[in-house]
């Protein structure tokens, strides 16, 4: 049987939220607005994984699939100085890949997984998991279609997180809830709809708060108990 690994946030503040850390074995979804701090959590989580078990790392390497075009390599520079290691050393373990289209995207997770079967992997990153399908399938009817296809990639990465032990991170976006809902005082919810929902184990909502502050709250987590977690966004990632 797989343990578990739970892999630094960077903050103790959303470590302890999160009881530990971002978990092996399932899906971590992020979603919030612009700039709330999705993609430096993912820089930060491309260092803080290659940290040693007792530095609350996870020995392994990282693959990054990208969508939008927002993973800097030199953003990683100073993250990894940060925990005192080398940049260059940490960047040839983060294997990096830019979609272009779903299919693409689909495509890399096969490519991925078996060089996941070969090296130890550790965190999977798909930074927006939902943004090609959003652009691929924007006509009304085709909706039903979308959610399927979308069904299928996150099928594949629940059978990659448990299949090799690693984390799987994505990032979602934020839609105007017409309804209001829940949300009275910001009318936005996840993009995604019961799919998404369904798929993401821990599903994390950011916000932000005065200046390089950022909150984050459990949205959905069947483990953890309700609560929110301050930390900063700084260049060298997410710290307290
Ligand atoms: P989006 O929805 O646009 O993808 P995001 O949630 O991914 O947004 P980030 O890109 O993580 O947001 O940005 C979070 C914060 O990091 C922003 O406030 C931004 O000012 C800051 N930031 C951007 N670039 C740098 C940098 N090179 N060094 C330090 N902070 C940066
Ligand atoms: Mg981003």
């Amino acid at each position: 049987r797989k343990s578990v690994v739970r892999i630094t946030t960077g903050s103790q503040a959303l470590d302890k939220l999160l009881g530990g850390g971002i978990e092996t074995l399932c899906i971590t979804e992020a979603f919030g607005e612009f700039r709330s701090g999705k993609t430096q959590l993912a820089h930060t989580l491309c260092v803080s994984t290659q940290l040693p078990i007792h530095m609350h790392g996870g020995n392994g390497k990282v693959a990054y699939i990208d969508t939008e075009g927002t993973f800097r390599p030199e953003r990683i520079v100073p993250i990894a100085e940060r925990f005192e290691m080398d940049a260059n050393a940490v960047l040839d373990n983060i294997i990096y890949a830019r979609a272009y289209t779903y299919e693409h995207q689909y495509n890399l997770l096969l490519g991925l997984a078996a060089k996941m079967a070969e090296e130890p992997f550790r965190l999977l990153i798909v930074d927006s998991v939902i943004a090609l399908f959003r652009v691929d399938f924007s006509g009304r009817g085709e909706l039903a279609e979308r959610q399927q296809k979308l069904a299928q990639m996150l099928s594949r990465l629940t059978k990659i997180a448990e299949e090799f032990n690693v984390a799987v991170y994505i990032t979602n976006q934020v839609i105007a809830d017409p309804g209001g809902g829940m949300f009275i005082t910001d009318p936005k919810k996840p993009a995604g709809g019961h799919v998404l929902a369904h798929a993401a184990t821990i599903r994390l909502m950011l916000r932000k708060g005065k200046g390089e502050q950022r909150v984050c709250k459990i949205f959905d987590a069947p483990n953890l108990p309700e609560g929110e977690a301050v930390f900063q966004v700084t260049s060298g990632g997410i710290m307290d």
